[in-house]
C-alpha cells in the first residue's frame, strides 16, 4: 500500500492489479483507514486516468453481489441522479416508461445533508414497504413493471466503505471518484439501459457545467465498456426542482406532475429522462418521439394509474393517491418573506436543501430519523418578481423543527436585485449518448 500511495503521489498511472488489491484489502479490513485516505487525498490531487476509473468502478461493482435480472421478462432500465434538491424525477419517470413495458427494478438511496431520497420519499406513503424479499421484488417487477427497493448492504460495500471515508476526509469532490462510486452501484444493480441524472449549479456536487459535462462523459464511457445502453441528461441544479422540497411534500408534486397539474421544469426534466429511457430500451426511435410518448402517457392517465399499481403492490395505502390533497394537507406553516423589491438573481440551492433538514425533513448524519411531514414550498424561483412582504418560502415544521435556523438559512439564500435576466436558464441543457453530447438549450 506505501507503494501504491507514493506511485499515485507522484502521478503515475496505477495498475489494474493494484487497483483491485487496493479495493479487496480495503473491504476486508486489511489496508487500514489512514492509509486508504492518503492515497483518497492523492487521487484527488494527482487524478485517474480514464482507465484506472473504470478499473476503480469495476472492482468496487465486484465487491458484492453482482445482480442477475435475467428473470426478468421485459428489457430492464434504471435511472440515477447526482443529486439535487427537490428531485422527485424517479417517481414520475418509474410509472412512465413501465407504461410502456419497460421494467423498472431499481435500487434506490436514502437522503444525506442537503439532498434528499427515493426511500424516504415513498416511506411517506403509508405503508410502502421499502424491504420486501428478492421474490417479491421480482414478482412486482414482473407483474406491475415496477419496484423500488432500498439499496442492499451487498451491493458495492466497497463504495460503502470508501465513500463513507471520502465524506470526512473532504475526498468526495472527484470527478473520478464519484464516477467510480455512482457506476460501481448501477453496474452491480444489473439494469440495461442506465440514464444518468448529471446535476449542475448551485446546489449539485458538480457546480460548474464544464465539470458536470466531465463526470458525465466519463460515467457514460464506463457503462458503455461494460456493455450497458448509456445516456446522460446535464440538467440544472440553480435552484431547487418544481416547488416542493421534503418527503411527502415531493410525492404530493410528483402525482400532482401524473395528474398533469405540476410544474414545468419538474415536467420537462421528467420527460426528457423518461424519452432518454424509451430510446435506450428501443421502444421508440429518437429522444423526440420520446419525449412525445412520455407526455401522452401522462394526459391519458396510464402513468398515473401505474403509480397507483405500483403502490398498492408495494403496500401502500391506496387511498394516499386517490385522496392525496387530504393526506397532505399540512397545517402548521411558517411564511418566510421579502424584505426588498426586485427579481429573484441566485438561489443557493445546497442552502435550501439545509434548510429542509433543520425542519427534520434530511439527515445531518446517516442515523438521523427523518419526519415525513415537513418540508418547504419554493412559491419565488428565478427571474420571479418579488415585492416587499411577498412569500418567498413557506416553511413546514413541526414541534422539533429548528423554524429559526431554516428561516435564516432561506434569508441567505436568496439573492434579490434589479438584474431580470436569471429566468432565462434553461433547466434541461443537453445531453450525451454512447457517441456524442447533444446540445437542449432552447
Ligand atoms: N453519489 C454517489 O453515490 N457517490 C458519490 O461519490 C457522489 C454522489
Amino acid at each position: 500500500m506505501y507503494q501504491i500511495i507514493t506511485k499515485k503521489k507522484r502521478g503515475l498511472e496505477l495498475t489494474k492489479e493494484e487497483i483491485y488489491k487496493v479495493v479487496d484489502g480495503y473491504t476486508r479490513g486489511s489496508i487500514p483507514d489512514y492509509q486508504m485516505s492518503a492515497l483518497l487525498m492523492a487521487i484527488c490531487l494527482k487524478g485517474m486516468s480514464n482507465d484506472e476509473t473504470a478499473n476503480l468502478t469495476m472492482a468496487m461493482a465486484e465487491s458484492g453481489d453482482m445482480l442477475d435480472l435475467s428473470h426478468i421478462n421485459n428489457i430492464t432500465a434504471d435511472k440515477h441522479s447526482t443529486g439535487g434538491v427537490g428531485d422527485k424525477t424517479s417517481l414520475i419517470i418509474g410509472p412512465i416508461v413501465a407504461a410502456n413495458g419497460v421494467a423498472v427494478a431499481k435500487m434506490s438511496g436514502r437522503g444525506l445533508g442537503h439532498t434528499g431520497g427515493t426511500i424516504d420519499k415513498l416511506e411517506s406513503i403509508c405503508g410502502f414497504q421499502t424491504e420486501i424479499s428478492e421474490e417479491e421484488f421480482t414478482d412486482i417487477v414482473n407483474s406491475v413493471g415496477i419496484a423500488i427497493v432500498g439499496q442492499s448492504a451487498q451491493l458495492a460495500p466497497a463504495d460503502k466503505k470508501l465513500y463513507a471515508l471520502r465524506d470526512v476526509t473532504a475526498t468526495v469532490d472527484n470527478v473520478s471518484l464519484i464516477a467510480s462510486s455512482i457506476m460501481s452501484k448501477k453496474l452491480a444493480a444489473g439494469s440495461q439501459v442506465i440514464v444518468l441524472d448529471v446535476k449542475t449549479g448551485s446546489g449539485a456536487f458538480m457546480k460548474e457545467l464544464a465539470d458536470s459535462k466531465k463526470l458525465a462523459e466519463i460515467m457514460v464511457h464506463i457503462g458503455k465498456t461494460a456493455g450497458r445502453k448509456m445516456y446522460a441528461l446535464i440538467t440544472d441544479m440553480n435552484q431547487p426542482l418544481g416547488n416542493y422540497v421534503g418527503n411527502k411534500l415531493e410525492v404530493y408534486e410528483a402525482v400532482k406532475i401524473l395528474k398533469g397539474q405540476g410544474p414545468e421544469d419538474l415536467l420537462d426534466a421528467s420527460l426528457y429522462l423518461s424519452a432518454l429511457i424509451l430510446c435506450g430500451a428501443g421502444k421508440v426511435n429518437n429522444i423526440d418521439e420520446g419525449y412525445l410518448l412520455a407526455k401522452k402517457t401522462i394526459e391519458c392517465g396510464a402513468a398515473l394509474e401505474k403509480f397507483k399499481e405500483f403502490v398498492n403492490a408495494q403496500h401502500g395505502d391506496p387511498d394516499f393517491v386517490n385522496d392525496i390533497e387530504n393526506f397532505c394537507k399540512l397545517n402548521r406553516y411558517i411564511e418566510v418573506k421579502a424584505d426588498k423589491d426586485g427579481y429573484v438573481n441566485k438561489i443557493d440551492t445546497e442552502a435550501i436543501g439545509m434548510a429542509s433538514m433543520y425542519l427534520g425533513g434530511g439527515r445531518a448524519t446517516k442515523d438521523d430519523i427523518i419526519d415525513p411531514d415537513v418540508g418547504l414550498y419554493v412559491s419565488k424561483k428565478l427571474g420571479d418578481k418579488v415585492s416587499v412582504g411577498d412569500t418567498m418560502v413557506k416553511l413546514y415544521i413541526s414541534e422539533k423543527s429548528d423554524a429559526d435556523k431554516a428561516i435564516r438559512t432561506i434569508k441567505n439564500a436568496y439573492l434579490i436585485s434589479d438584474d431580470v435576466s436569471a429566468g432565462a436558464n434553461s433547466h434541461v441543457y443537453g445531453y450525451y449518448d454512447e457517441n456524442s453530447y447533444h446540445d437542449l438549450l432552447k
